[in-house]
């Protein structure tokens, strides 16, 4: 064993997906194309049995593919990891969250609520997300704000994610308006990740990425900083870059891939109980068997968090041919 794999502890950090059904067909997710998975929810039952074994679990994202709120156990699961003392978060399309909602979420106690919205208009919310819910969403979000204010909750922390491509990249400077106007001080770019072979789907194409686009893409992005400062906003990249850096590709570089990590700190789970290493993963390869590295509903954590499967990939993550799922991260898409 090596001194990598000795210091290797169970992960503190979970991606846990509670459902992989969703409301929405958005055109850069798998979803559009076909999902890899039969249609299914996590029960509180499972939840608990799952996060039972990892004592030191620090933080948790009850997200994978799928919207988590279509799971009706969701606040009961909320409340028994808040019990637990651990950090809750999930992202939504923000879809179902009514007053109701609201109430049961600040409730639970959950900290962090991100909402994916990719667009400042209802026009380019039907272009990226093939959806006229534009409105209905922006709508939750004002009354999500004047409801934590008039509660005296600063929690759940509010979001607003932007999926960056060529297909929306000009309304951004919009929706630093638009997350001002709403009351939401954090923004985030997030990174376009798409499969490396011919077989892309919607907007999930090399042809819309950011990276290494024209200066207009640069002037966008200039801009939308600014707003964002004016504005008191703190506008951020996913993942370890600024928004400029993110969309800046370094293929000289071609190892980035480890820098990453991802298959040493957290773990990935789906509503059928598959260990994936990553959230990106599932989008960055089309051959879902390479990164499939167990099931929690045949082995137990540790048993798949330290098997040869979970090994290998660890070891093949650390050289020049890393698996197939890592081979465009930090070159194709930022890390
Ligand atoms: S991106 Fe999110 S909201 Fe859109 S289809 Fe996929 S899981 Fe649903
Ligand atoms: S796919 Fe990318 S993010 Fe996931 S483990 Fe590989 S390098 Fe890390």
């Amino acid at each position: 064993m090596s001194a990598y794999e000795t210091e290797l502890n169970l992960p503190r950090n979970l991606y846990l997906e509670v459902t992989n059904r969703c409301n929405l067909k958005c055109k850069a997710c798998i979803l559009y194309r076909g999902s890899w998975e039969p249609a299914r929810d996590l029960t509180f039952e499972e939840l608990v049995r799952i996060t039972d074994q990892l004592p030191e679990l620090g933080q948790i994202a009850l997200h994978g593919i799928g919207e988590p709120l279509l799971n009706e156990e969701l606040p009961a699961m909320i409340r028994h990891l808040k019990n637990r003392d651990v950090y809750v978060m999930f992202n939504s399309n923000g879809i179902l969250i009514d007053e109701k909602r609201q109430y049961e979420l600040i409730t639970a106690g959950l900290d962090e609520l991100r909402i994916s919205l990719d667009a400042a208009s209802p026009q380019g919310y039907s272009v990226m997300r093939n959806s006229d819910k534009f409105d209905q969403i922006v709508g939750n979000l004002h009354s999500f704000v004047e409801h934590s204010k008039r509660l005296h909750v600063s929690h759940p922390k509010l979001s607003l994610w932007y999926l960056g491509t060529r297909a929306n990249i000009a309304e951004l400077p919009e929706f630093i308006r638009l997350a001002a106007a709403i009351g939401i001080k954090d923004v985030y770019l997030q990174r376009l990740v798409y499969f490396q072979n011919d077989a892309g789907y919607g907007v999930a194409i090399p042809e819309k990425t950011l990276m290494d686009s024209d200066g207009k893409t640069r002037e966008y992005l200039n801009q939308s900083q600014d707003l964002a400062k004016q504005f008191g906003i703190q506008f951020n990249a996913s993942g370890l870059n600024t928004p400029l850096e993110s969309v800046q590709a370094n293929p000289g570089n071609r190892s980035s891939w480890e820098q990453c990590f991802r298959p040493n700190t957290l773990m990935y789970i789906t509503a059928n109980g598959n260990v994936l290493p990553c959230c990106i993963s599932p989008f960055s390869t089309s051959d879902y068997s390479s990164i499939n590295l167990g099931n929690v509903f045949e082995s137990s954590l540790k048993e798949i968090w330290f098997g040869s499967k979970y090994r290998d990939f660890r070891k093949t993550h650390q050289t020049d041919s890393p698996p197939k799922c890592c081979r465009g991260c930090g070159v194709l898409w930022s890390l």
